[in-house]
């Protein structure tokens, strides 16, 4: 068995829905303006996502229910986000054990408030291995589960075979993540490749939203837009 395919055998057996491999090079500008990393180290990025629980995600318009926030954040942020990082610490170990080099980028941990980025993008990543779009909501959006899936990523140096085509928008005219988001954060503009994403989506806006949830000691529960998908909601 191949390398590849022992990597993803091994995720199967951690409970990983979404596999794929992107190559790098095809946005090494990108990655070295937005987090300052130079990808000759790590050529590859390997993507695992994890779906989400569907009755719960179909409960969030009665978010300001107790009971509905807290098994949203419980079951479909906090524990999908620990299972993925546990996958991916994993998986990094036994590519270590090959001989190559890895880093494994945390699920969900900003590290630049201010732009409100994460370690790594995760979306680029699983776009680049294949797996789905960038949606108007600016998520990932998979054809199976649309936006419900949470994503980890690898980076690695490991000889993968990285995926060669990329999966079209197939947003089209649909605008229901667009109407749905209660502080209009979403401009409704389509991912273009190279525009920031201000363009497309307000980042103050939804954070501001969750914020304001808090100070009135609400638990911080939207994705709104994540449950609004005509993808994944079928
Ligand atoms: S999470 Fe809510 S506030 Fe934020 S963009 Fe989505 S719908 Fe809008
Ligand atoms: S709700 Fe519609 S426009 Fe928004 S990401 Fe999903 S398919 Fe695209």
């Amino acid at each position: 068995m191949g390398l590849a395919d022992q990597i993803q055998e091994i995720s199967i057996q951690e409970g990983i829905t979404y596999f794929g491999v992107g190559d790098l090079s095809k946005v090494k500008e990108a990655i070295l303006n937005q987090w300052g990393l130079n990808i000759k180290n790590f050529p590859f990025a390997i993507s695992l996502g994890i779906s989400l629980n569907n009755y719960i995600v179909n409960q969030l318009p009665q978010r300001s229910e107790p009971s509905v926030a807290i098994s949203y954040k419980h079951h479909a942020y906090d524990v999908v986000n620990q299972r993925l990082d546990l996958a991916a610490s994993v998986i990094s170990d036994f590519i270590q054990q090959q001989g190559y080099t890895v880093l494994p980028i945390p699920a969900s941990k900003q590290v630049d408030e201010d732009r409100m980025l994460g370690a790594f993008s995760h979306k680029m990543s699983a776009g680049l291995a294949g797996l789905g779009w960038i949606g108007k909501s600016s998520l990932l959006i998979t054809p199976e589960h649309g936006p419900r899936v949470r994503w980890a990523t690898i980076l690695t140096d490991a000889p993968l075979k990285p995926t060669e085509e990329l999966m079209q928008n197939r947003c089209g005219d649909c605008t229901a993540c667009v109407e749905i988001c209660p502080v209009k954060a979403i401009t409704g503009k389509p991912f273009v490749e190279d525009e920031p994403r201000e363009i497309r989506f307000d980042a103050k806006k939804c954070e501001e939203y969750l914020e304001k949830m808090k100070s009135e000691r609400q638990l911080d529960v939207c994705g709104m837009c994540l449950y609004v998908c005509p993808h994944g909601r079928q």
